[in-house]
């Protein structure tokens, strides 16, 4: 069967030939693929900047954000059925006894750095058309979901978020009512986490660098969020133009406008860090300014990466609420469908919003 692969020591990114994947053990599905998202980490990869291959091989088949479907499932399997559509999680636990995260099932917490992940660090991906995996890394997706649910993994990004959002808001005696917040960047994370926000009652607003009549800006709007462009509005001026906002999520990966929009963060305000910056050398900052506001504001900044599988389960429920709520922004998302053997030349220039590969109906 076919793969996208890169070879980082040969600097090499094309589809290639590879076995098709045998359900061995009895936890084990054997999975069709659909479709797979692209997106910067898939970027980052093919930039030869990030990722590694299995042990001993020498290239990794690319991909983490998949639609699948079950075609065989072993003995053991309780949860899935044949026909079932399904997510899969990206990250597989480390081996140590001691890790207690990876011991709870929650790799998406891995303290000793030894987690795998599929598509992205020494386990291959799935951007080929058959893949086995065990039980406990694949989540149910309704059938209703079908032509977005290649979305699930990218949101199950901003679902963790939520979850740990929820538990810093908990430190308030009172229930905080009203929240304003802000969402730095307008790729596929940044509207997702926007989307997931506005569903949370929070007044919401999305600041990047298109312009305020950009389709973007128009897609933001109908899904019930302000959009402000950095065009219009330096960050500097947010507080005083629009108010402070209670929470930040940062999904723009550039740290120095990342650091900015802790500036306008409320007291008691929350900054989530999401975006992985590609390393420039040192930025300049006022550490001084920054570390006073953090303490005399009591504010809590946190970094939040990959998603467990309840992670995934919310965001199966998160998806189900937005194509109620605003089903056309949400499949707006989803800019092109194209053929696995266009990976190469689609990974090398991203255009519109989020690429999907489309390898089986
Ligand atoms: C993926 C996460 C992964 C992270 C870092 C992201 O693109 O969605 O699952 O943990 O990259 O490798």
């Amino acid at each position: 069967m076919k793969a996208m692969a890169v070879s980082p020591s040969q600097r090499d990114v094309r589809i290639v030939e590879v076995p098709t994947p045998v359900r061995r053990g009895e936890r084990e599905v054997l999975i069709r693929v659909r479709e797979v998202g692209i997106c910067g980490t898939d970027r980052e990869i093919c930039g030869f900047h990030y990722g590694t291959p299995p042990a001993g091989a020498d290239r990794l088949v690319l991909g983490h954000e998949a639609l699948g479907e079950v075609v065989e499932i072993g003995s053991a399997v309780r949860s899935l059925h044949p026909g079932d559509l399904v997510a899969m999680t990206v990250r597989r636990p480390c081996p140590d006894e001691g890790c207690v995260a990876c011991r709870a099932g929650r790799q998406d917490f891995c303290t000793t750095g030894h987690f795998r992940e599929r598509g992205i660090k020494e386990a291959d991906g799935f951007m080929t058309e058959f893949i086995v995996e065990d039980e406990r890394f694949v989540v149910r997706v309704p059938r209703a979901l079908a032509d977005v649910a290649v979305l699930v993994e990218p949101l199950s990004v901003a679902a963790k978020a939520m979850v740990d959002l929820e538990a810093v808001l908990r430190r308030y005696p009172w229930e905080p009512l009203g929240l304003r917040a802000l969402v730095l960047g307008a790729g596929p994370i940044g509207l997702l986490g926007g989307m997931t926000l506005v569903s949370h009652d929070m007044e919401t607003f999305v600041y990047s660098l298109e312009p305020a009549d950009s389709e973007r800006a128009a897609l933001v709007r109908s899904f019930g969020a302000e959009y402000v462009s950095a065009r219009d509005m330096p960050l500097s001026e947010m507080a005083s133009r629009i108010g402070a906002p209670d929470v930040v999520f940062e999904a723009v990966g550039v740290s120095k406008v990342a650091f900015s929009a802790l500036e306008p963060l409320a007291p008691n305000g929350v900054y989530i860090f999401s975006g992985i910056p590609a390393r420039k050398g040192p930025v300049e900052a006022d550490l001084d300014d920054i570390m006073r506001n953090i303490v005399l504001k009591n504010q809590v900044l946190f970094g939040t990466v990959n998603a467990s599988r309840s992670a995934f389960e919310a965001s199966v429920r998160h998806l189900e609420q937005f194509m109620v709520l605003f089903p056309d922004a949400v499949r707006g998302l989803i800019t092109r469908r194209a053929r696995l053997d266009e990976a190469p030349s689609l990974l090398r220039q991203p255009s519109g919003i989020k690429q999907v590969l489309k390898l089986a109906a």
